[in-house]
């Protein structure tokens, strides 16, 4: 087999995907758009008004919009989706030495997020259809390391409290967490949902479409300059919990106590809240949500049909029952030893101006995070070898 040739048929068949003829721009892996939107007029009514901070009625709008589209109840609107996630395992009562069981295949935050409260990332494996948290190597590591006494999750080797579980939604993708689900009932852990890419995804729930980060006990999407939909810099946490809800909006604001004049604060809270400039830009954004949804699963129909006769490629489709945003699409290498090829043709593809990407290296390889207690992660290790993911923007649609 000629890897050369490989690596030609994949960059060719992107070319073909996206009607490239010459490459005198670069494409790049997801760019955000603001062609035929409010986003200017919006943002003029912010500065016209001087409500530019983290105080103002966009802020509320951006958040009502959320409940919306998501169908949670309360939506509470920070600064980014790591503090969004920082903030949800502190609320779900995540403290020092404690442990959180997530996928070793994330964007760092996922794992930063619980480093920053001195707890410590716990390694659980993947599967391979949805790229998200495996519920069977879920429930085969508690069954090993943990015990439960006085109520508390303990892991026996260790001795730190296990306090919450933090599947992924990797790529838009939704891991099984409806078995997530029902291993954490049995062991009492809350969920937390890391639904960061996932604005626009759901999963069948009980017969009924459940959007990404509702099923668990809080959910966060991000609002990065990357992601779906982007509010510049910013995330979201949605709970149909009232209590977690009011924790969190009171602990983003620096925990102060409302009153006419005085400053008193009763925790030690952040200054954790989306800046109004912020929110008014993501209703303008959130405005474009179906239409941007809607080219997404074109532009996943023209890239799967141009790689369906292969045999060595895969473009991943959403998992059984579930529906995905597509916020990233990617191919699958099918080789038993992919990542010599893989290697070529992200360096094919980049000096093409295709800005090709591999999938993340697993957080579990990175230096501050090696010894961290993890279970058998052999098919993270495999998937994370055999991923790309190709130009996903919604303009990039050919008609
Ligand atoms: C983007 C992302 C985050 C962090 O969001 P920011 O807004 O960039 O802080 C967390 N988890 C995942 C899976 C992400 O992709």
């Amino acid at each position: 087999m000629n890897q050369k040739t490989e690596s030609e048929k994949v960059i060719n068949n992107i070319k073909l995907a996206l009607g490239l003829i010459s490459n005198k721009n670069k494409v790049n892996l997801h760019e955000p758009d603001f062609s035929n939107s409010n986003a200017k007029k919006y943002l003029n009514s912010c500065i016209d008004s001087g409500w530019v901070s983290s105080a103002g009625d966009w802020v509320n709008k951006f958040e009502n919009k959320i409940s919306e589209i998501t169908g949670s109840k309360y939506a509470v609107a920070v600064s980014n989706g790591t503090v969004a996630l920082r903030l949800s395992l502190h609320c779900a009562g995540v403290n020092r030495t404690d442990e959180v069981l997530l996928p070793p295949m994330s964007f760092i935050a996922t794992a930063n997020a619980v480093a920053h409260l001195g707890a410590n990332p716990h390694f659980i494996d993947i599967e391979a259809d949805s790229l998200g948290m495996c519920p069977i190597a879920l429930e085969k590591r508690l069954s090993d390391i943990a015990i439960i006494k006085d109520g508390n999750v303990i892991n026996k080797e260790t001795g730190n409290f296990i306090k919450a579980v933090l599947p992924v939604h990797v790529f838009g993708l939704a891991p099984k967490i409806n078995e997530i689900k029902s291993i954490c009932n049995t062991w009492n852990l809350p969920i937390i949902e890391d639904a960061a890419e996932a604005l626009g995804s759901y999963i069948t729930f009980k017969n009924n479409l459940i959007h990404a980060g509702c099923i668990g006990d809080i959910g966060t999407i991000s609002f990065n300059g990357n992601k779906i939909i982007t509010t510049g810099g910013g995330g979201v946490i949605i709970t149909n919990d009232k209590k977690t809800a009011d924790l969190a909006r009171h602990l983003s604001t620096t925990a102060k106590i409302n009153h006419p004049y005085e400053f008193f604060h009763d925790q030690i809270g952040w200054n954790d809240r989306l800046p109004n400039l912020n929110a008014a830009l993501g209703v303008s954004q959130l405005e474009l949500l179906e239409n941007i949804l809607e080219k997404k699963h074109k532009l996943h129909k023209v890239y799967k049909n141009i790689f369906k006769s292969s045999d060595n490629f895969e473009i991943i489709s959403q998992p059984k029952n579930t529906k995905s945003n597509y916020w990233l699409i990617t191919l699958r290498l099918k080789f038993d030893n992919p990542l010599k090829i893989r290697n070529e043709i992200l360096i094919n593809a980049n000096m093409n101006g295709i800005l090709l990407r591999p999938s993340w290296n697993l957080i579990s390889d990175l230096p501050m995070y090696l010894d961290c207690q993890k279970g058998d992660l052999k098919v993270a290790v495999d998937q994370s070898n055999r991923l790309i993911n190709l130009p996903s923007s919604p303009k990039l649609l050919k008609n």
